[in-house]
């Protein structure tokens, strides 16, 4: 089996339709039916487990989407699924699974904003993660996002996923913060995983997408049916930018991760000097013995630090010359958030860091002279 870097690269080369290295753009959004009449097949009569290689209409697959799943299917060893955004990924998965019940904790505002359709919809109950789970039953899903957004720590995935199974409940684990090589959530009992593809997968801020990861091949085919009635797949645009960010993946997402980390021991190691750090939150920083063994290969690029005030916290981020102040994580640049800004129930003194794969030396002197 080639490694991660290798597949993330060429995964998909047998799927290429011309010889270009770089596979085009398509804008197409239909396509011809072959030129034999013997060979046409009726919708009725085609295969459920969709030929991803004939094309007919992009809603409902189309080149570069099809190359995007498998290669990210290859990199996590599952059967992938794209979305037109990270939250999409999420209806769509709530859609699938249809539960009556669903446990989730704090971390993405955006996915309780979804579950909140469904609630005021269909009458769907939300629970905590720290509630009684005798409340799930079978079919009724565990929502959880690890490493949490917006402290980059990690809650352990085998717990919850014993939890959730005891009730017969699916456990979907959230993993946009710690793509491949950094965690796989499928070893520690995650039925499903879904990740905003528009952070690390994409890492360069200017894609939107989602992916929802199963093992099971019939899960894969039931999502893509409901897709094309959604009409949620990846665009075409955002499929060929995606094949482009896949080629250094690895590169990124571990020089990310380092450079996060040695961050945060900076900030650690100095905070009885800068005292206007309250406490910093880091997966680095987390002692419980599952974290060496859920986040082996290091920890999220994303980490957030609690200033004296909220005064403090609001004027930060303007300090800092590399930090770009702006929503979002996952790039190649380092962005800095003032999160009560897009959070409405996070603490103001709350500022979220995404490092990006600058030189760590000068994001360091950045954050040296913003803090006197
Ligand atoms: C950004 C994000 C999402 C939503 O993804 P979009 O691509 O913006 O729709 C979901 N979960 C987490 C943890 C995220 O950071």
């Amino acid at each position: 089996m080639p490694k991660l870097s290798t597949t993330s690269i060429h995964g998909a080369d047998h799927l290429s339709r011309v010889p270009d290295v770089m596979p085009p753009i398509n804008i197409s959004t239909t396509f011809r039916y072959d030129n034999d009449p013997s060979k046409l097949v009726k919708i009725q009569d085609l295969d459920p487990n969709l030929p991803i290689e004939d094309h007919v209409y992009s809603r409902e697959t189309h080149p570069n989407a099809s190359m995007v799943e498998e290669i990210i299917g290859k990199m996590t060893g599952a059967h992938a699924v794209s979305y037109s955004s990270g939250l999409s990924a999420f209806f769509a998965a709530l859609t699938y699974f249809n539960p009556k019940v669903v446990a989730i904790g704090n971390g993405y505002h955006g996915c309780h904003e979804i579950l909140d359709i469904f609630k005021e919809n269909w009458g769907v109950k939300e629970i905590s993660l720290t509630d009684d789970f005798s409340q799930l039953g079978k079919g009724d899903i565990v929502h959880l996002e690890t490493p949490v957004n917006p402290d980059g720590t990690s809650f352990d995935i085998s717990e919850f996923a014993k939890k959730a199974h005891e009730r017969g409940a699916l456990l979907i684990v959230d993993a946009t913060l710690a793509p491949p090589p950094l965690m796989d959530p499928f070893l520690w009992g995650a039925d499903m995983v879904m990740h905003s593809a528009t952070k690390y997968f994409g890492g360069h801020s200017d894609l939107l997408a989602g992916i929802l990861l199963s093992k099971d091949p019939k899960v894969k085919t039931g999502l893509i049916r409901q897709r094309i009635a959604l009409g949620s797949i990846i665009s075409n645009l955002e499929s060929s930018f995606l094949l482009r960010s896949l080629r250094t993946h690895e590169l990124r997402v571990m020089k990310q991760s380092e450079n996060a980390t040695k961050i945060v021991k900076f900030l650690d190691d100095n905070k009885e000097k800068y005292s206007q750090i309250v406490s910093i939150s880091h997966g680095s920083l987390q002692t419980e013995d599952f974290i060496t063994k859920q986040m082996p290969n290091g920890h999220s690029a994303l980490f957030s630090v609690i200033f004296s005030t909220e005064e403090y916290a609001r004027a930060f981020p303007s300090k800092l010359k590399y930090f770009l102040h702006a929503t979002s994580l996952g790039g190649v640049e380092s962005l800095v958030e003032w999160r009560a800004l897009s959070d409405d129930k996070i603490d103001p003194r709350l500022v979220r860091f995404s490092i990006g794969v600058e030189s760590v030396d000068d994001l360091i002197d950045d954050l040296k002279s913003a803090l006197v």
